[in-house]
């Protein structure tokens, strides 16, 4: 087949400010469409309705233009795509490959197996319940999340900044939720019915997400769906090894323009202590692009970025 327009993703999820760590993600993302010749969707990701805000998501908008990221199409909500995620939903339980869970967030945590890396893995207690079993939860008022069966398989991938990455589903992940008790779809699916729908074919975002990744890729190929290109970009942490998060006020846009002056200036600091340009001179991303190669993507960064704010 004809290769794909190179489309790369703004995937902001509403529950917040942006902070350094998102600008740098996505800067990159721009960066890496955009000297492809490619375009940028933005996916506003409000699958949680609670945290999500409608003022976060003007911000949102707001901040992305006043730093030159700009975008080709949407907004695109995910609030609007549930007959998507229902319909996708649909062709993995008509394959048997669903069950109901009606496990607690207490029964998860007693059982949890020994796991290895950032995330438990499921034991798969409610695999294996009968029809009556599940009658009697139902009857006690459980309600029930809907997990995935995953198969003893490796998944393997190339991430264009963390090198070759692997994951045996069923050892390292387990059974996954796509649909939670609440009734919200899980982000692993909605995002890879987002991305296909969308026709990203260029996913950059935070280190964090890596080991999701394989469980994307394995809902990709049930759906029969294209494998977008990954680069997972290290987190910016604020002192020592604390992560970076939304609560962290210094690192928040608004106090790193109003410290540096000017949207150029955080676009141009972020770039030049991420590794993304030789200096740390005010820059917009226009400027950037002109200097900026995808493939060597991976030296230039350090493993994880600390930004100096002080
Ligand atoms: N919505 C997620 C976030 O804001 C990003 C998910 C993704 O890039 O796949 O962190």
């Amino acid at each position: 087949p004809a290769a794909r327009p190179v489309v790369g993703r703004f995937a902001p999820s509403p529950t917040g400010r942006m902070h350094a760590g998102n600008v740098f993600a996505a800067l990159v993302a721009w960066l890496v469409a955009k000297s492809q010749g490619g375009e940028v969707v933005l996916r506003v990701e409000d699958l949680d309705r609670e945290r999500s805000k409608p003022g976060f998501v003007d911000a949102v908008q707001r901040d992305f233009e006043r730093l030159g990221l700009t975008w080709d199409r949407g907004p695109y909500f995910q609030h609007d795509r549930d007959d998507a995620y229902e319909a996708a939903l649909g062709a993995l339980a008509a394959r048997g490959l669903t069950y109901p869970c009606y496990c607690t967030r207490a029964d998860l945590h007693a059982a949890s197996a020994p796991h290895r890396g950032e995330k438990p893995v499921y034991p798969g207690t409610c695999r294996g319940l009968g029809p009556r079993e599940r009658a009697e939860r139902e009857a006690a008022g459980r309600r029930a999340a809907t997990r995935l069966r995953v198969p003893a398989e490796t998944v393997a991938f190339h991430d264009l900044v963390q090198g070759d990455y692997a994951q045996d589903l069923a050892r390292d992940c387990g059974d996954f939720i796509v649909r939670r008790s609440d009734g919200a779809f899980a982000y692993q699916l909605a995002v890879v019915v987002d991305d296909a729908a969308q026709g990203v074919t260029s996913v950059v975002r935070g280190v964090d997400l890596l080991c999701s990744t394989p469980q994307q890729i394995h809902l990709q190929r049930l759906l029969g769906l294209p494998e977008p290109a990954y680069a997972h970009v290290p987190l910016v942490v604020a002192e020592a090894d604390r992560r970076l998060s939304k609560r962290d006020r210094d690192a928040a846009l608004d106090e790193l323009i109003a410290r540096l002056g000017s949207p150029e200036a955080v676009i141009g600091h972020i770039a030049g202590v991420c590794g993304l340009a030789p200096t740390s001179d005010p820059a917009t991303p226009e400027q950037l692009l002109a200097a900026f190669d995808p493939a060597r993507l991976p030296d230039a960064f350090a493993d994880k970025i600390q930004i100096p704010w002080r």
